[in-house]
């Protein structure tokens, strides 16, 4: 539609995050913007002509963004510089990351009654250069009711204009906006497509492929799992389930040391990872893998079958729920040292306590 120049004046893109919405956004954008549009039907962008080149470095001036910010009347130009910094590293940027990023800490992300106006000033300017005037919204679940604001605005825009709203939650979203607007759904990358992406940044196919399998479909996730460490994820969680096993207290303690020098990203990756196994062990327990949809490399799957006779359904759901408040401590920045030995030793009781194993009808 865009390479036909029929697209909607104001689009919603929903999809998970870390998913494809902005990144379809940007390069939706780019096409309409494009003065010297290639292959068939025009469905390219040169990336080469003075509009492309404006348009990769976000200094387009007919292209606009608003996103969510802090403060109170705050509006999005003052953080202009962090979005598009933001945006060449992760294009596919997740609202905790961004928040992170303008160091809103604690604070909840607005898009503000002010952002609103400086949105409908903006598109009542003239276009500079170009055929079309783009405003790309990001998180509009952050409007709030504020939304009202722009509704005459999407509903009736000056010609040319067209909106990309980019959003993670329709339910968050007033009806009144989405009434509005044309619905894309957007389905995550598959596991192939992830793998792929990652190779064309230069991640070899091991690690790509061990961070896929982590990331259920978030791309940024990925991306962080294989600029980090996760490909030692597997060998390293097994060998702590080892010594757990044991209860030897010298070797827990010389595992959590090794472990604690990791830091702290590596440490969240590395939870995402045990989270990852216990679930996988739970399919496996149920299926013995028959439709072969138990997601483990083979070392960590034959190790899972020997584990199977060990851990009850029970167990397991003791398991889950430890490493998921190591996760919620390492995000508040817990003393890993003690943290981890803590969970070693609270694993190995859940590992001692005389439970009728899995595959014993115990579910
Ligand atoms: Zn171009």
């Amino acid at each position: 539609m865009a390479a036909a120049d029929r697209l909607p004046h104001a689009n919603l893109l929903l999809s998970a995050p870390g998913t494809g919405g902005l990144p379809a956004a940007l390069a939706i954008a780019n096409l309409l913007l494009c003065e010297n549009r290639q292959g068939e039907g025009g469905d390219t962008a040169c990336g080469s002509c003075r509009a492309c080149r404006k348009t990769k470095g976000y200094v387009h001036p007919d292209f606009h963004f608003a996103f969510p910010t802090v403060g109170s009347k705050m509006t999005s130009d003052p953080f202009l510089p962090q979005w598009r910094e933001a945006l060449q590293e992760r294009p596919y940027l997740e609202a905790n990351d961004w928040l992170q990023r303008i160091g809103a800490e604690n604070k909840q992300g607005n898009i503000t009654r002010e952002a609103c106006a400086n949105i409908i000033k903006k598109l009542n300017l003239k276009i500079f250069e170009g055929r079309y005037k783009i405003m790309l919204i990001w998180l509009p679940e952050y409007l709030g009711n504020e939304g009202n604001r722009l509704l005459k605005m999407i509903e009736e825009p000056p010609e040319n204009t067209v909106f990309f709203l980019v959003a993670e939650r329709s339910e968050l979203i007033l009806n009144t906006i989405l009434s509005r607007c044309q619905l894309t759904k957007l389905s995550p990358p598959t596991d192939e497509e992830i793998v792929a992406g990652l190779g064309q940044v230069g991640i070899d196919p091991a690690a790509a492929a061990a961070a896929a399998r982590l990331a259920d479909g978030n791309f940024n996730v990925a991306r962080a799992l294989a600029d980090g460490d996760s490909v030692n994820h597997g060998e390293r969680f097994l060998a702590w389930m080892r010594v757990c096993f044991q209860g030897s207290a010298a070797k827990l303690t010389d595992w959590t040391d090794d472990f604690a020098k990791l830091g702290r990203e590596n440490q969240k990756h590395f939870l995402r990872y045990a989270l990852h196994f216990w679930r996988e062990f739970l399919l496996l327990s149920v299926t013995d893998n028959a439709a072969g949809r138990v997601r483990l490399p083979e070392n960590e799957l034959a190790s899972a079958r020997k584990m199977l006779p060990l851990v009850s359904h029970e167990q397991l759901a003791d398991i889950s729920e430890i490493l998921s408040e190591c996760m919620e401590h390492v995000e508040r920045n817990a003393n890993p040292r003690i943290l981890f030995l803590d969970a070693g030793i609270r694993l190995h009781q859940i590992f001692r306590q005389p439970r009728p194993a899995v595959g014993t009808g115990s579910a």
